[in-house]
C-alpha cells in the first residue's frame, strides 16, 4: 500500500482503513456439518428459553457413541431390518430396551404398536424376496418421556427403523438409511433423561417406511395420542453423511416453527439450512397432511451409497451425526416449552 505523507495522512489512513476492514454484518458465518461443532455451554445468552443445564447436556452428545449405536443397528445380526423379518424384530427390541434405559416409557402396556401388512401391497423388490407369506406382522416402536406441566401436549422425534433386508447373497445394512436417524433419536432420548420437560416427548421408530410409509400411515390412522396436540415433530432420515448443512422438508404452512428452527440455528450452530415443501419421501408426510408441524431433517450433499449393500456403518461421519443430534436436541428442547 502507498504510504501517505501529507499533513492529512492520519485522516486519510483512517478512511482507507475503514474502507478495507471487512464488514462483520455483510455475510453471516456458515459452519460445515462435517466439522466439529461449537461448545454450546460457552455461548453466553440471555435468552430465557435456554438454561445452562441443557447447554451442558448438549455438549455431552458424542458422535462416537452415536456411531456405536449405528454399528449395532446396521450389524449383520439384524439382517438389513426388512419389515416383517426376524432381524427387524430384533432391532425393535434393541430400541425398546434402550428406551427403557433412557426413562422413556410405553404409551400403553407395550412399546410395540403391532399390525399386519398385506405382502401384495408392498413396493420393495428386496422385501418381496424376504416375504413368502401373504401377510406379515410388524410393529412401530413407541415410547414417551412424560411432560411435567403439559403432559397432554407432544413433541415427536421419529425415524424409520426398517430397511431393505437381504437377498440370497447380500445384506443391505442401511447404516445411513436409516440406522443414522434411529441412533440420533435414541441419543436425544438418552440425553433428555437428565432433565424435566414441560411437554411430553414421544419417540417413534417406524416400521414399513421403505415399503411405502406403512408404519407412519398406521400410526396416524390408529393414533395412541391426540394428533391435534402434537406441537412439533422432527423426522430423521439419512443424517449420517453430508457437508453442506441440514435440509428441512415440510416447511409449507409452518412459518412460525421454521422461524424458530432458524433462530436456534443462528444462535447456536450457524449451519446452512435448506428448505423444501412436504413430499411423500419419509414418515413426516401423513402428519404434515393432517396439519401437524412435521419436519423431515436430513444432511445434504452426502456421499453414502443409497439403497445399496455399500451403505455401511464405517462410512458414517461421526461429526455429522453429532452435529445433527445436538441440533435436534436444542430444537426439541425449545418446543417442549409451553407456549411455543
Ligand atoms: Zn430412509
Amino acid at each position: 500500500m502507498k504510504v501517505i505523507t501529507s499533513s492529512n495522512g492520519g485522516l486519510l489512513s483512517a478512511v482507507l482503513f475503514l474502507l478495507f476492514v471487512p464488514s462483520h454484518n455483510s455475510q453471516s458465518q456458515v459452519r460445515r456439518l462435517d466439522q466439529p461443532g461449537p461448545s454450546l455451554q460457552s455461548i453466553t445468552r440471555t435468552d430465557s428459553v435456554f438454561d445452562k443445564t441443557i447447554l451442558q447436556l448438549v455438549d455431552h452428545v458424542s458422535g462416537k457413541d452415536i456411531r456405536s449405536l449405528i454399528d449395532t443397528l446396521a450389524s449383520d445380526s439384524f439382517e438389513g431390518r426388512a419389515t416383517g423379518s426376524i432381524g427387524f424384530d430384533k432391532a425393535a427390541h434393541f430400541v425398546a430396551q434402550h428406551f427403557e434405559q433412557s426413562g422413556v416409557i410405553p404409551l400403553g402396556n407395550s412399546y410395540f404398536q403391532k399390525f399386519k401388512i398385506e405382502s401384495r401391497t408392498v413396493k420393495s423388490k428386496v422385501f418381496i424376496q424376504n416375504t413368502p407369506s401373504d401377510s406379515i406382522e410388524t410393529m412401530n416402536v413407541i415410547g414417551v418421556k412424560p411432560g411435567t406441566t403439559n403432559p397432554d401436549e407432544y413433541v415427536l422425534v421419529t425415524a424409520h427403523l426398517d430397511h431393505l433386508g437381504k437377498t440370497l447373497d447380500s445384506i443391505y445394512p442401511g447404516a445411513n438409511d436409516n440406522a443414522s436417524g434411529v441412533a440420533v433419536m435414541m441419543t436425544v432420548a438418552e440425553i433428555l433423561k437428565n432433565v424435566n420437560t414441560s411437554r411430553s416427548v414421544v419417540f417413534i421408530a417406524f416400521t414399513g417406511e421403505e415399503v411405502g410409509l406403512m408404519g407412519s400411515a398406521f400410526f396416524v390412522t390408529h393414533p395412541p395420542i391426540d394428533l391435534k396436540k402434537i406441537k412439533f415433530m422432527i423426522n430423521l432420515d439419512l443424517v449420517g453423511s453430508g457437508s453442506n448443512g441440514i435440509m428441512v422438508q415440510g416447511v409449507d404452512g409452518h412459518d412460525t416453527e421454521l422461524a424458530e428452527i432458524k433462530r436456534i440455528n443462528q444462535t447456536y450452530f450457524q449451519f446452512e439450512i435448506g428448505t423444501r415443501p412436504n413430499s411423500p419421501n419419509s414418515d413426516q408426510y401423513y402428519f404434515h397432511l393432517l396439519g401437524v408441524p412435521a419436519f423431515f431433517l436430513y444432511a445434504y450433499n452426502g456421499t453414502m451409497p443409497y439403497h445399496s449393500p455399500g451403505d455401511t456403518a464405517e462410512k458414517i461421519d461421526a461429526a455429522v451425526v453429532e452435529n445433527v443430534a445436538k441440533f435436534v436436541l436444542m430444537n426439541v428442547w425449545n418446543f417442549t416449552k409451553k407456549g411455543r
